[in-house]
Parts: C-alpha cells; structure tokens; sequence
C-alpha cells in the first residue's frame, strides 16, 4: 500500500494523499505529498475513522485541479457517491485505496454522564431512545411516547456543532443551523426539536450512515437511528438508494432539472 500511495505521487496521479499517521500515540489524519515522500513510510491503517472525502472537498474547494487520493472504507466510498452526485468532488480527480471496514468503533453508547442511575442505561432505556434499536423497533413506540422520547433526547443536546462538522455530506457554505432567525444564538438546548429536524431534513438522501455524527456526538443523542429513518422514508417514497451509487441523481424536493423516481404506492 505504501510502494502504490509512493508511486501515484511520484508519478503524478494525485497531488496529495489522504490517510492517517500516528502523533504522539494517535492516529490522526494526515495529507502525504510528494515533497516530503519518506513520510508516506509511516502511513497507517488503524481503527480511526475520519471524514477523510470532508478534507477532500474542502481541498477541491480551494484548487479544482487538484487530483486526490485516500483511504477509504465502505462507508466514505457511499460519501465519495454522494459528493460527486452533488458536484462537490470530480471522480476524475480522485483516487482511493480501499481498505476492509473495520470491526464498528463506535462507543459503546454510555448513558448521559449527568443521570445518576443504579443501572446504566436504564433510565434512557426508559425515557429516551436506546441508540442500539433499529427503525423497526422506534416505530412501533405509540406517537406520544415517540414524542417523549426524542424530546429528551433532544434537549440533551449543547450545540457543539460536532455532528455537523465531522459529517462527510454536510458541504454547505452556509448552514441553516447557525441561521439566527431560525436557531437563536445562545439557547441552550438549541431550539427543540427544531434544531435536529432541520438536520434531518437536510440528511434526506444524503446521510451514507457512517456513524460518524453519533460518535462525536458528547451527549449521546442516537443521531444514526434518526437519519436512518429519514433515508428509509426517501427510500419507501422514492425509491432512493443513498450512497449506492455516483450515477444516480440527487435526491431533491425541488428543481426542475432533478429526476426522481417515483415508486408507485
Ligand atoms: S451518519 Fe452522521 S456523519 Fe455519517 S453521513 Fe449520516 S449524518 Fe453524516
Ligand atoms: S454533536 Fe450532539 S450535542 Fe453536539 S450539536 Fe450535534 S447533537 Fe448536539
């Protein structure tokens, strides 16, 4: 691996390359570049997980010559798809190396650190959402409960803002979640549930379920689960397959120019 990420940036076929290194007993992202080739010595595979197709859009942004390559499991591959069916990345321009996925890192799900309970996971078990249960199972909750439930997860949230920054699809130059008129700077939680709604909608179609958000997420709050049953209403309704594909085009609500395909109910 690290003779073939050598040789494309001596040969030219990517001006940097996308992976990780380890500092001071940390993998970390890292861009390996021509300049300073010895280092692609200490590339490595480990279990860190990053938005490393985030990097290369914010790359792309700035030089649209740029030619990419990275590592990259399943789950950046689906967020490469999603990139190009938005025209955020050229598929021309990047190059990846992949790498099997690893066995899921993601925490082990603790409950809030503010709950004093006898047994952990408990309490949320009873009045928030488990962050382990699938679609199926937080559907069959009654409606009230479902609002309950989500309500307390909700107002868990300090606005970090992390579930937004690390996402690999979130590529907007302006965000709707740090709209004054729509969430008022300074409240905190930030207005419920209007804040992670907004952020639903806008992972319609969108969201490759990564992860990614829920392990950054300090307050534990099941984002994954909430963004798997907006894409499987976009599945049910419109027979969109999120992430499967850099051919298909984006999913949209509006827009003359997008094709849907409408699946007949
Ligand atoms: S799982 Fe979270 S971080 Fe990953 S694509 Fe979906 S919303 Fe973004
Ligand atoms: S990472 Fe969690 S706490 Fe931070 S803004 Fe997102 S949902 Fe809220």
């Amino acid at each position: 691996m690290k003779k073939k990420v050598k040789k494309w940036l001596e040969d030219g076929s990517v001006d940097v390359f996308l992976g990780y290194k380890m500092v001071h007993g940390h993998p970390l992202p890292h861009c390996f570049t021509l300049e300073d080739v010895a280092e692609v010595d200490e590339l490595i595979v480990s279990e860190a997980r990053y938005s490393l197709e985030k990097i290369a859009t914010h790359l792309t942004r700035q030089d649209p010559k740029i030619k990419i390559g990275l590592l990259a499991r399943d789950c950046n591959q689906r967020a490469i798809n999603i990139l190009s069916v938005w025209h955020q990345l050229d598929l021309e321009k990047i190059k990846t190396l992949n790498v099997n996925c690893c066995p899921s890192n993601l925490k082990a799900h603790p409950d809030c650190s503010y709950m004093t309970v006898e047994t952990p996971g408990a309490y949320k078990q009873q009045v928030g959402i488990d962050n382990t249960i699938d679609t199926e199972t937080a559907d069959a909750f009654s409606k009230e409960a479902k609002t309950i439930r989500w309500m307390y997860e909700f107002q868990k949230c300090i606005k970090c803002y992390g579930c937004r920054n690390i996402c690999p699809v979130c590529f907007c130059t302006e965000c709707s979640l740090e709209h004054k008129d729509l969430i008022g700077p300074g409240n905190l939680p930030p207005q419920v549930p209007i804040f992670h709604l907004v952020r639903a909608a806008h992972m319609a179609g969108r969201c490759i379920d990564c992860g990614l958000c829920e392990d950054a997420c300090p307050m534990d709050i099941p984002l994954r689960l909430l963004y798997r049953k907006v894409n499987r209403i976009v599945k049910d309704v419109f027979d969109y397959d999120t992430g499967e594909s850099s051919e298909q085009s984006p999913f949209s609500l509006i827009g003359d120019s997008v094709k849907l395909t409408l699946k007949p109910m």
